[in-house]
């Protein structure tokens, strides 16, 4: 089958129903993540061909305007040139040595250049990595086994932190997930967010979002973050911000510039991959320091530091620069703006929440604190509508209630306003 171009359609033959019927023959719910199968959303998930900018073009060379971004690592849009050649270079010096390169010290030097309080970081390849390996090493460090975590964060699918957590196992109406030992969650205790938790001296580590962006998005209240840090100040508690969404992109030095607040542990991810598989935890010299081979925490990666995707999230990192941040930020405004305006036209009640260039898609008339009421939002069933009608007319959100919208460098004020024309007749067939 010829590569799709935007003049010439794809196979039909290979068209988004016949491939879903294909991918389901071999992959559970034809996926290889939960959310990407439309289940809370109904109908037949658009198999992406190929991404340029704010756009990809589905198997039948239908454009969407793409706010899913991969969830976060588009933050240069699709299929960036810089990041292309830097890849395309690196590949074709080899792919994985097993052996140190100079690329993963310049991309650990580069954000610990931007995050204050961040000396020593370890590169691994997703973000469910990073924060399962930040609690070990918050265990190992401070010798206690208790970790506190919100109703829905997200910090990736290992055991022990899937208790409620938000995103995909939300959309999926889990309130925990089988196969996951009442043991494994023992030690994992799951508070409301944006209420700050008793925190005992059996507490080895607090993990949060510094900004929810897996139940919708949800800000942290005035005092919130700074109530954390106090109230681990005052235990030995670890703080551990997942910056996996924020890192790098609320701000050239993430949330922690962003709120002013170090953490003790960040977890990273998506932006410093570029859109290739990677992850990475850090902190003090003096913490990092528990992990092997310095310290007695062990943790390790056959493709950990990889070049390909050291090369991508450097070259990410090299274009963003302070005004890719007003800029990102002056999307974002334009587009909440807009949405703001098509729903109260149409008299449809919804908020569309933003902290910097992070978005969110609320119906109703109250914007959510958090989990409880992020759910009570999306039990009016709205967003299922919203989303197929905005699907209908080139508009790609995620397919969930409970994820981000993701804007890039890429999308330009044209893209904006074709999104707002779209929303506009979205919330009148809503209304
Ligand atoms: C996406 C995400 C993760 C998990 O990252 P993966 O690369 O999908 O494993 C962890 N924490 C947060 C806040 C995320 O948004």
């Amino acid at each position: 089958m010829a590569e799709p171009t935007e003049d010439t359609p794809g196979d039909t033959l290979a068209g988004n129903a016949a491939l879903f019927e294909r991918a389901c023959a071999v992959l559970p719910g034809g996926v290889n993540s939960p959310v990407r199968a439309f289940g809370s959303v109904g109908g037949t998930p658009y198999f992406v061909a190929r991404g340029h900018g704010a756009h990809v073009w589905d198997a039948e060379g239908n454009r969407y305007i793409d706010y899913v971004q991969s969830y976060g690592p588009g933050i240069l849009g699709h299929a960036p040139p810089p990041v292309i050649a830097a890849v395309a270079a690196a590949a074709a010096a080899g792919t994985s040595y097993g052996a140190p390169t100079e690329r993963e010290v310049r991309l650990a030097e580069e954000m610990c250049a931007r995050i204050p309080g961040l000396e020593m970081l370890r590169l691994v390849s997703s973000g469910t990595e990073a924060a399962m390996s930040a609690v070990r090493l918050a265990r190992g460090a401070t010798g206690r086994n208790k970790i506190i975590k919100f109703a829905g964060c997200y910090h990736g699918h290992s055991d022990s932190l899937l208790a409620a957590g938000g995103s995909g196992v939300a959309n999926q109406g889990l309130s925990g997930c089988d196969g996951v030992t009442p043991g494994a969650v023992a030690d994992t205790v799951v508070a409301p967010y944006n209420v700050v938790p008793d925190i005992d001296d059996a507490t080895a580590a607090v993990l949060v979002e510094p900004v929810a962006a897996n139940m919708g998005l949800v800000a942290p209240t005035p005092g919130f973050l700074e109530g954390l840090r106090a109230a681990c100040d005052g235990t030995g508690a670890l703080l551990v911000f997942d910056e996996v969404i924020t890192g790098f992109r609320l701000a050239r030095g993430g949330a922690t510039e962003f709120y002013g607040i170090r953490p003790d542990l960040w977890c990273f991810g998506k932006v410093i991959g570029g859109g290739l598989p990677v992850g990475a935890f850090g902190g003090s010299r003096e913490t990092m320091g528990h992990l092997a081979p310095l310290g007695g925490v062990y943790q390790a990666g056959t493709l950990s530091g990889n070049p390909l995707a050291t090369a991508a999230g450097l070259a990410t990192l090299e274009a963003l620069g302070p005004d890719a941040y007003d800029r990102l930020e002056t999307v974002a405004v334009r587009l909440a703006a807009g949405l703001e305006d098509a729903f109260s036209a149409a008299g449809v009640a919804a908020v569309v929440p933003r902290v910097g260039s992070l978005l969110g898609l609320f119906f109703g008339a109250e914007t959510p604190r958090n989990f409880d009421e992020a759910s009570a939002s999306v039990a009016s069933g709205l967003y299922a509508p919203f989303f197929q009608a905005m699907l209908r007319r080139g508009v790609a959100l995620a397919p969930g209630p409970y994820e981000a919208i993701f804007v890039s460098l890429a999308h330009s004020d044209a893209d904006i306003d074709e999104t707002i024309e779209a929303a506009t007749e979205a919330a009148a067939e809503l209304a």
